[in-house]
């Protein structure tokens, strides 16, 4: 039953995040274990702008095992704690886009955690940030587990 649900959007592991999770293009990370990667987006749309992605391929919401959605998201719950602190945030968003219509870019899934309100963010994988700052906003982070 569950096979029937699962990678029914064919996987292409030419795109961006497979290629950081397998070390190919370097990342920024926050969190890291056998299961997920968090990692600086490098085009964020608000200070504090954190991916969480799954380890084990799938493309949407649609296309993921359940359980690994289900540790996919309490993992998104730990790293939103961590931005949240490090951030010093009143709110914070949980954005997750799916398929090209969806808005979604880079076809493995993955939670946004953005400080704020997604609502008045700047715009959406548009404006690369300094790495260098990116680097010191991760270590906020980080230091906030
Ligand atoms: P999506 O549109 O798929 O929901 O979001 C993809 C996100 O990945 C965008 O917010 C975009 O800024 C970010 N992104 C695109 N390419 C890279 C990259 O090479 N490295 C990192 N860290 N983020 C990326």
């Amino acid at each position: 039953m569950t096979d029937a649900i699962t990678f029914a959007t064919p996987y292409d592991d030419s795109n961006i995040f497979a290629k950081i999770l397998r070390g190919e293009i370097p990342s920024i990370s926050v969190f890291e274990n056998d299961d997920c990667l968090a990692f600086m987006d490098i085009m964020p749309q608000r200070e504090g702008h954190t991916l969480v992605i799954p380890k084990r391929p799938a493309v949407t919401f649609l296309d993921i095992e359940p359980d690994s959605l289900a540790n996919l998201i309490k993992h998104t719950q730990i790293v939103a704690r961590a931005v949240q602190k490090a951030m010093n945030a009143d709110g914070f968003s949980i954005v997750q886009l799916n398929g090209s219509k969806g808005g979604q870019t880079v076809p493995h899934i993955h939670f946004h955690i953005l400080p704020g309100s997604i609502l008045n963010a700047g715009a959406h994988g548009a404006i690369p940030s300094d790495p260098e700052h990116l680097a010191k906003v991760a270590e906020k982070i980080r230091n906030a587990f």
